[in-house]
C-alpha cells in the first residue's frame, strides 16, 4: 500500500468523535448503537465528501489544476464541500447544478456555495455529460486547467478517504476496546461503500457493512454492487493494494427511497426528530435522515439481535435541511 505518498490536501479534522448514542439505545429496547461524526469534518459545516476531496483535490494541485468543475442537485452536499475546498485550496470552482435559477433567495447549501465563491450554472440532469465537457472545453480556451470531479467525488482517488476512515474507525475500536458489528449508512454514487469496504478488507474489520440505498430501486440491484466493486477495485490499484472485491462482497439495503430522492416522507421526518430529540445530533433529510430512518425500522423488525452492537455512520447533510424546513415542520 502506498496511501501515504499519495497526493493530499488537508481538509478535515480527522479522526472525527466516535461516540454512544445511550439514551435513544435505551428508548428502542434492541442493539447498542454507537455513531461515527463524518457531519463533524469540519470543512464548511461538514460530511464525507470531505474526506474524499482530500485526495481528489490533492491529485488536482498535483496535475497542475487551477478550477475544480463539479455536478449535482440543487442542494448537494458535495457541491458545497468541492467549493469549499476550492476556497481553501485557492482554486476557482464551476458547479453544474440540476433545474432552473431558482426563484427565492438561496439557502442551504446553495447559499453556502455562493458565499464560498463558486460560479453555478443551472442545466437539466440529462444535459449533464455534454454541459461538463462544453464547459471544460470553454475554460481551456480560456488558458485554465479545469480538473473536473464526477459526481459525489465516487471514484478510486475520492474512495481512497474511506479506505482512510475505516482504519481510523478500527483503531478507535480498538483504542476503546469496542466492538461493532454492524454499520449503517447512507449509499448513493457509492464511494463511500466502496471505500469502507475496502478499508474493512484491508483493516480486517470483521463487521457488516449495511449501506442504505438512498437512491436506488429495486432494479439497481445487481448493476449497483457491480459498480461498487468497480470503484473498490480502481481504489485498490490506486492505493496499491492487492486485494480485490466482487459485487457479493457489498450489502445494500433497498426498499426505503420512499417518494424518491430528495422526498422527505414520514420515515425521515421521524428519525430526524428521533435522533434530535434523543441525543441532540442533527441529521439531514435527503440521506443520513432516510439512512437513520431505514435503521430505525431494521431495529424494529428485529434485524440485529440485542447484544450486538450497531454504528450509525453519519454522513453529513444538515445544512440542506434549512431548504427544506417547510416539509420538518
Ligand atoms: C453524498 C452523500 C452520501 C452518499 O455517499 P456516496 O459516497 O455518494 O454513496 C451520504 N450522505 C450524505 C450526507 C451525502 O452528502
Amino acid at each position: 500500500m502506498n496511501i501515504a505518498t499519495l497526493p493530499r490536501f488537508p481538509l478535515a479534522q480527522l479522526p472525527t468523535p466516535l461516540e454512544a448514542l445511550p439514551r435513544l439505545s435505551r428508548k428502542l429496547g434492541g442493539p447498542q448503537l454507537h455513531i461515527k461524526r463524518d457531519d463533524q469534518t469540519g470543512l464548511a459545516l461538514g460530511g464525507n465528501k470531505t474526506r474524499k476531496l482530500e485526495f481528489l483535490v490533492g491529485q488536482a494541485l498535483a496535475q497542475g489544476a487551477d478550477t475544480l468543475i463539479t455536478a449535482g442537485a440543487a442542494q448537494s452536499n458535495h457541491c458545497r464541500q468541492t467549493a469549499a475546498a476550492a476556497a481553501k485550496a485557492g482554486l476557482r470552482c464551476h458547479l453544474l447544478l440540476n433545474g432552473d435559477t431558482p426563484g427565492q433567495i438561496p439557502n442551504g447549501n446553495l447559499l453556502l456555495d455562493g458565499l464560498v465563491g463558486a460560479v453555478v450554472h443551472w442545466i437539466e440532469r440529462r444535459e449533464r455529460a455534454t454541459r461538463l465537457n462544453q464547459l471544460s472545453a470553454a475554460l481551456r480556451e480560456q488558458k485554465l486547467n479545469p480538473y473536473v470531479i464526477g459526481v459525489g467525488g465516487s471514484n478510486g482517488v475520492g474512495a481512497t478517504g474511506y479506505v482512510l476512515a475505516m482504519q481510523e474507525l478500527v483503531e478507535q475500536l480498538r483504542v476503546g476496546q469496542q466492538a461493532v458489528d454492524h454499520i449503517v449508512f447512507g449509499s448513493s454514487s457509492g464511494g463511500t461503500q466502496a471505500g469502507m469496504v475496502l478499508g474493512a478488507k484491508i483493516a480486517g474489520f470483521t463487521g457488516r457493512l449495511h449501506g442504505v440505498g438512498i437512491d436506488k430501486e429495486d432494479r439497481d440491484r445487481g448493476p449497483y454492487e457491480d459498480e461498487l466493486a468497480q470503484i473498490a477495485n480502481e481504489c485498490a490499484e490506486y492505493i496499491g493494494s492487492n486485494v480485490r472485491l466482487t459485487k457479493s462482497d457489498f450489502e445494500v439495503v433497498y426498499g426505503y427511497v420512499g417518494g424518491g430522492y430528495g422526498v422527505v416522507g414520514d420515515l425521515e421526518r421521524e428519525a430526524i426528530r428521533t435522533a434530535a430529540s434523543y441525543e441532540g445530533i442533527i441529521l439531514d433529510p435527503v440521506y443520513a435522515g432516510r439512512a437513520f430512518g431505514a435503521m430505525l425500522d431494521l431495529i424494529r423488525k428485529g434485524a440485529f439481535k440485542s447484544g450486538e452492537t450497531v454504528l450509525f455512520w453519519h454522513t453529513g447533510g444538515a445544512p440542506a435541511l434549512f431548504a427544506y424546513a417547510a416539509d420538518l415542520v
